[in-house]
Parts: C-alpha cells; sequence; structure tokens
C-alpha cells in the first residue's frame, strides 16, 4: 500500500514532487462529501448542468499551457500534442454543450388510446468510480467525467499513480469552473484501494481505462458486489494496406498512427498487414520516414518523439522485440534515441507472425510489426486473429469493398483511408478483450443513467 504518489519526470529523469496518499478515514470523508454533492447535482434541471460546460471549457482553455506542461513533464508526451489533448477535452465539452440537453430529454415510446402513455427518462445512477489511465491524462479522464457529470453523477477520480499533478489539475478544472464542491473528487490513492472504493454503497458504477489485467480485476470486483461497469482495454490495432491503396499517402499516416503519444496509444496502429503486391514499396517508405523522426525533449518544439512514461516500460517492450527476433521476426530498423533509460527509439519488424510477441501483444511504444498478407480476405483473417478487438484501419481505393471487409473486422471502430481516432460525435469502445460499453457520443452520455420506463394506463373510455 503506497504512502505517497510521486511525480517523476521520465525525461529529466528526477522526482518533481510527492503527494500523500488520504487515510482511510480521508477517503471515506471524500466518498461522503461527493455523495452529499451528487444529491442537490441530480435534481438540477438538465439544463443547468449542461450550461456549466461552458464554464468547463473556458476553464481548460485558460489553463491550456499549464496542464499541457504537466502531462509533457509527468509522462514524456510532446508539447504540442499535450496542448492538442486539451483542445480536444474543450472540443468535448463544447459538443456536449450542444447535445446533452436532447440526448437527456424524455423519449416518449407509446402514446396511444389503447396503450396510454409511456416514455424513458434517463436519470442518474450516484457516484461513479473512473480508474484512469496515465497515457491521455487530460482526455481520459474528461471522456469519462464530462458525460457522467452532466447526466447527474458524481464522480471519483482514482488516476495512475505518475500523474498526480495531472489528476490534481483536473479536479481543479471542476472546481474552478464552478461546479458543486466535492462533486468531482480526486482520490491520490493505489490501486490496491480501488476494490474498498467500490464496494461503498454510494458508488453505483465504474469506468476503467487501462490495461487487460486491471479490466480483469475490476470486472471481479464490480461483479462481487454487481455494479456495471464501462471497460475500455488494450488494443493491438490491425492497419491494412490493400494493393489499390494510395501507398504513399498510407505510410505518411502510418508513422503517426503508431507514433502518436511516443507510440503509447490503445488505438495506435500495432500491427501493418500489407497486401504482398506493395509491401515491399510500404516498408521502403516506412523506414526512409522514419528517418526523418526527431526524438528528445518532450518540451523541446518539433520533437516527435519523447521518451515512453517509465523506464521500466522500455525494458518490456525490449523483451517483446528480442523475443519476436528469437521467435523468427526479422529487425528492419531501429531509430537511435538520447541516452535516459526510458527512451526506446522507433523499431520496424519484419515477418512478424502470430505467436510472436509482436504480433499477440500489445506493443506499448514505438514498434512497427510487418505482416504480409496475400489477399484481403487473408488480411481480416490475419487482423482478427487476436483476443483484442479495439479499431481498425482500412487503406484501400475500393470504397465498396472497404464497406464489406470493414463488416468483418472485428473492432469497435473501422476507419478507412484514415487513422482511427476518439472524436466526442462517435461512440467509442471495443470487443473481445478490448472491454465493453461505450464512451462518447449519445452512447457515452447515456452509459451512467437508469433508462427508466414511466408508464402511464390508458384512460377509461368505459
Ligand atoms: P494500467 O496499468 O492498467 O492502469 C490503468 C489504471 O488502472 C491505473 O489507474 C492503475 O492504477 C489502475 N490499476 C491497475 N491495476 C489495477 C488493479 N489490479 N486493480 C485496480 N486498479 C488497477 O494501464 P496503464 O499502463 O495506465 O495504461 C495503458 C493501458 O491502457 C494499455 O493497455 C492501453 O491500451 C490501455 N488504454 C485503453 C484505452 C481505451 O480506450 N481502450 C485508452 C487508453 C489506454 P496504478 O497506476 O495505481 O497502478
Amino acid at each position: 500500500m503506497p504512502t505517497f504518489l510521486q511525480s517523476y519526470d521520465p525525461y529529466r529523469e528526477v522526482p518533481m514532487a510527492e503527494y500523500p496518499v488520504p487515510s482511510a478515514t480521508e477517503q471515506a470523508e471524500a466518498v461522503e462529501a461527493c455523495a452529499r454533492a451528487q444529491q442537490a447535482w441530480a435534481i438540477r434541471p438538465t439544463g443547468e448542468r449542461v450550461a456549466m460546460l461552458d464554464a468547463l471549457e473556458a476553464v481548460l482553455v485558460k489553463n491550456r499551457k499549464e496542464w499541457a506542461e504537466c502531462a509533457a513533464r509527468e509522462m514524456g508526451k510532446p508539447l504540442d500534442q499535450a496542448l492538442a489533448e486539451l483542445d480536444k477535452c474543450a472540443w468535448l465539452c463544447r459538443y456536449y454543450r450542444n447535445h446533452a440537453e436532447d440526448m437527456l430529454a424524455p423519449e416518449t415510446r407509446l402514446d396511444n388510446a389503447e396503450d396510454g402513455r409511456a416514455y424513458v427518462r434517463y436519470d442518474p445512477l450516484g457516484l461513479v468510480l473512473a480508474v484512469m489511465p496515465w497515457n491521455y491524462p487530460f482526455w481520459q479522464v474528461f471522456r469519462c467525467a464530462v458525460p457522467a457529470i452532466t447526466s447527474g453523477n458524481g464522480l471519483l477520480l482514482k488516476h495512475a499513480s505518475n500523474v498526480p499533478g495531472c489528476a490534481l489539475a483536473c479536479q481543479e478544472a471542476f472546481a474552478g469552473a464552478g461546479y458543486p464542491p466535492g462533486l468531482f473528487r480526486t482520490l491520490l490513492v493505489g490501486s490496491d484501494a480501488v476494490e474498498d472504493i467500490l464496494k461503498r454503497e454510494e458508488v453505483q458504477a465504474a469506468s476503467l481505462t487501462g490495461s487487460e489485467p486491471a479490466g480483469k480485476a475490476i470486472a471481479e470486483a464490480a461483479g462481487r458486489v454487481l455494479k456495471p461497469c464501462v471497460l475500455e482495454l488494450g488494443g493491438s490495432d490491425p492497419y491494412i494496406v490493400l494493393r489499390d491503396a494510395n501507398v504513399e499517402r498510407s505510410v505518411q499516416i502510418a508513422v503517426k498512427a503508431r507514433m502518436q503519444n511516443n507510440g503509447q496509444s490503445c488505438i495506435a496502429a500495432k500491427r501493418f498487414i500489407v497486401e504482398a503486391s506493395v509491401y515491399d514499396r510500404f516498408v521502403d517508405a516506412l523506414v526512409a520516414e522514419l528517418k526523418n523522426t526527431r526524438i528528445g525533449d518532450p518540451l523541446e518544439d518539433g520533437v516527435d518523439l519523447g521518451p515512453l512514461a517509465k523506464a521500466d516500460f522500455a525494458e518490456d517492450l525490449e523483451q517483446l522485440v528480442q523475443k519476436s527476433i528469437k521467435a523468427g521476426a526479422s529487425l528492419r530498423y531501429r531509430g537511435a534515441t538520447p541516452p535516459q533509460k526510458a527512451f526506446f527509439g522507433p523499431v520496424v519488424l519484419e515477418n512478424v507472425e502470430p505467436g510472436m510477441p509482436a504480433f499477440d501483444e500489445e506493443a506499448f511504444g514505438p514498434v512497427f510489426a510487418l505482416i504480409r498478407a496475400d489477399n484481403p480476405e487473408h488480411a481480416v483473417r490475419l487482423a482478427n486473429k487476436h483476443r483484442y478487438g479495439l479499431g481498425a484501419s482500412l487503406w484501400t481505393g475500393d470504397l465498396d469493398r472497404a464497406a464489406v471487409l470493414a463488416g468483418q473486422i472485428q473492432s469497435g471502430q473501422v476507419f478507412v483511408n484514415r487513422m482511427v481516432a476518439s472524436d466526442p460525435r462517435l461512440p467509442f469502445g471495443g470487443v473481445k478483450r478490448s472491454g465493453y460499453g461505450r464512451e462518447l457520443a449519445r452512447e457515452g452520455m447515456r452509459a451512467f443513467t437508469n433508462a427508466k420506463t414511466v408508464a402511464f394506463a390508458a384512460l377509461d373510455r368505459s
């Protein structure tokens, strides 16, 4: 059980701050205060709750630079990407500001003389426990918290232990926007505290974005107390390039799709499945592009790739690469890196096959696993030969065929001639071991609501 959480800068290799973990009594008081705030919040008119999003957006805009720097320092993300992350949170607020009232409005389902009248209202559940990862330390929190709170819930944030500064900034955003005190509460606790919080009567649901093992732990804990949860877990997204694709464009986007966030994104392209007739062109162009990567200080302008969030992650990734080579993959390219332990230069592996860690596991860093496909059907079979099913990117000039193949790919989203991205307007989530439930769009707004049927008897006409 940790007694404090630490901010550590993986580029400068220095600790930045330590934060004490609250005692069990302090945690209980925070949960009780959140519950009191939620009870008053839930009965406020929907329009009032939705209107608060203007102030939340304004706070994000005002603090974007400071908070982006906090993310860049705590987990190594290049600053321009951290700024874009804060801007995306502001966009999310704007989107729900314009649409949430409609999404939460009661819906008439029956209204006739014979059946009477019935409607569905979307009521909040209570408190939601959000267990979040460090990789998008603002976006992951906001995409869960904004709909959960706007629909009338309170939110307890247990953020990843290595981003306590960002965790407190998220709380500051809601407090600074004028939300009721305690309604969004950050608890700086380790993962050992999660089950006890989830068991509490006030907590009615959980949302986890994180790894498959954490998903299993939370699903089990939620199952024991029969509470619903949304699980956004890992992925090993295929990036399928067919012979009729614009190969040059697919390569440019492949670099971004794999390297965004220093390669640490659930929906990063991870397995590059390329039809044989364009395979050599694709790989040659990919390696040429990677040679231009600027690797260095995430706070410096123009840096494409910073360090991984922790030095351990670089060691894990090295093992994945070495084991895959031992199993028959070949190393085609490796980018040179600065000396800090958390750096991992881009690696291109060829001849990757099912059964190798580079195919079967989630490579959480800039490893390009290249796989040759005989034809489009073979490419889809390879794409589906995985326990994960989060996103998929498909490159082809034949859009009719793309629509057919999109129906066959086992994933929560398929993006055609584009990299996979989350978007406030589109539901986001996975299938298979990538989790269940959906965030964002209408689905996310209703994720932590009770779709309550209210039915009135038909008027007695006798
Ligand atoms: P992680 O190690 O699973 O941690 C995620 C969160 O879960 C952290 O707050 C962590 O707390 C907590 N946690 C870990 N083990 C737990 C347990 N046994 N019981 C309760 N809580 C537990 O994942 P990460 O390294 O932060 O993030 C990377 C993973 O997240 C990748 O697999 C990535 O694909 C996935 N991810 C998925 C999505 C998506 O939308 N599907 C988005 C982003 C990331 P501590 O930090 O205190 O351990």
